[in-house]
């Protein structure tokens, strides 16, 4: 360590990791000695405070991160509040000349750090900010004329003309905490967990904790689930998918981690490559909402503009409660209330219920998604809702109506999903499970099912709602 350097700060955002940390990586090089911060900035204009769910996951991401610093013989200070007055008292209380970040991509985030790093500037505090959470920068991947990309698979093209992204940073192998740390907050006293009532159990039942829990998740996927993901990833009772988003979504792991972990494992080139392929379409929904910052509260496609949705539908709380009587709907809004997760393909099926069926506007469920979601993420929640919606960049068609019925048989042929999240209608034979209004009185009686009662009847008709969606979409081409 060169005693004649001033402190550097670290500040922690959606990097809560100690490897592959490319600011931790840079700061510890210095050698100088270093203050990690995280802030609970819940207050600067324009950034969006995180969802129930998603703050359960935080705090459990910092538990971790706390540790392992302390592992390293440092410790994490911990605030609350605007981030540029409490790094300012920061800079004051430990005499920092420098502040190492990873950069982070939300509109309003992208203003909190611009400014900031203007200003500390101008006061003498160099601010060094990294590419740390997206395998390339957005800004950089670009089309033959110079534009952001609105289609993925020639932006996928470009990624891979780009060749392969960097290999992971270790952890810094020596790091010099500042011996005379400011005080901070306990990450427990930042209120992130539930109170009452503890709605908890199933996530804690869900998810390991840190960024350790994010490695096992991963060896467990390249051990098992990647064998048959390019096929399994689409049946919600399979475990052929990762899990990995929440972790992504603050940065216990990293995508390069992930990357290079995945080329490295025994997997058929099939299913590596479209479990790579998911991993690009994170990277294409930050290109997204970096070229197009609005994409979380304006449609995509303007002439959405005029799509008459339904205002203030009493519908929206029987979707949000899993009580549509789509059962394969119920079971995704279930597992996510009960997990902080739902399976991609029912997101797909659900979120198309309540767009197309109940003409309901996509950011409600958006919102709800975001307040319910461990994975809630700034960039793919938006972009996943106006591609199901059909507002989006690279949508699907506005006139595919999903059938969730069909779905239903398709995805979760035997019902396994179904069964564990919609209890109540387990005990119909398979060719009734996704539509128990059509099985015959007597096998309902036998099952112990009173539709209307004990599990309801579809909230609206399929082929009516599909006809209704499609008129509605016709008031689209009217408005061009
Ligand atoms: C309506 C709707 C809302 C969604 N909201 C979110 C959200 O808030 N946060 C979120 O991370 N994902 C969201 N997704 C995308 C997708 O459902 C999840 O990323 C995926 O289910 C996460 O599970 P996994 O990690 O097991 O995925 P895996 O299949 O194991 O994929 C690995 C990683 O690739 C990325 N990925 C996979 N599918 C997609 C996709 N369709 N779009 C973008 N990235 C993808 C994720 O980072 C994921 O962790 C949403 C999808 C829909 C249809």
């Amino acid at each position: 360590m060169n005693d004649a350097q001033k402190p550097v700060l670290v500040w922690f955002r959606e990097d809560l990791r100690i490897a592959d940390n490319p600011a931790l990586f840079k700061a510890a090089e210095t050698g100088a000695p270093m203050v990690a911060v995280f802030i609970l900035d819940e207050e600067s204009t324009g950034v969006r405070p995180f969802g129930s769910a998603q703050k359960w996951m935080l705090h459990h991401a910092l538990t971790g991160l706390a540790k392992s610093l302390q592992d390293l013989g440092g410790s994490l200070l911990v605030r609350r509040g605007a981030s540029e007055p409490i790094l300012r008292d920061i800079i004051a209380e430990t005499g920092a000349d420098r502040i190492f970040w990873n950069r982070r991509y939300g509109p309003g985030e992208i203003a909190v750090d611009a400014k900031l790093k203007a200003e500390f500037g101008d006061s003498g505090v160099a601010a060094h900010s990294f590419l740390g959470a997206l395998l390339h920068e957005p800004s950089r991947v670009k089309t033959g004329n110079g534009d952001p990309f609105r289609v993925y698979s020639p932006f996928w093209r470009a990624l891979e003309r780009m060749g392969e992204p960097r290999l992971p940073l270790p952890v810094p192998e020596e790091i010099a905490f500042l011996d005379n740390r400011p005080k901070g907050m306990e990450i427990v006293e930042l209120g992130l967990l539930p109170v009452k009532p503890d709605w908890a159990k199933g996530l804690r039942d869900t998810w390991p904790n840190g960024e350790a829990g994010a490695h096992e998740m991963l060896a467990k996927f390249l051990d098992h689930g990647i064998h048959g993901y390019a096929d399994g990833r689409d049946m919600p009772a399979a475990e052929n998918v990762s899990r990995l988003s929440p972790y992504l979504r603050f940065g216990m792991i990293s995508p390069y981690q992930i990357w290079h972990a995945a080329k490295a494992a025994e997997a058929n080139a099939r299913d590596r490559e479209k479990f790579l392929k998911e991993v690009g379409w994170r990277e294409f929904a930050y290109h997204l909402l970096f070229n197009f910052p609005d994409i979380g509260w304006r449609n995509f496609s303007e002439r959405f503009d005029v799509f008459p949705w339904k205002e203030q539908s009493p519908d929206l709380k029987a979707w949000q409660r899993g009580m549509t009587g789509y059962p394969i709907v119920d079971a995704g809004m279930r597992e996510l209330w009960h997990t902080g997760y739902m399976h991609n393909r029912v997101r797909m099926v659900a979120a198309s219920l309540l767009v197309k069926h109940l003409l309901i506007h996509w950011k409600a469920g958006e919102e709800w998604f975001w307040d319910t979601l461990v994975d809630g993420d700034p960039a793919n929640n938006p972009a996943s809702w106006q591609w199901v919606a059909g507002s989006g960049a690279d949508a699907a068609p506005y006139f595919r109506v999903f059938n969730p019925i069909l779905q239903g048989r398709k995805f979760d042929p035997d019902g396994e999903y179904t069964r564990k999240w919609v209890p109540e209608i387990a005990a119909l034979p398979d060719k009734y499970l996704h539509c128990p209004w059509e099985a015959p009185a007597e096998t309902l009686l036998n099952c112990g099912i009173r539709l209307g009662k004990s599990y309801p009847m579809p909230i609206i008709d399929h082929d009516k709602a599909r006809i209704r969606a499609l008129d509605a979409f016709e008031t689209l081409k009217k408005a061009i």
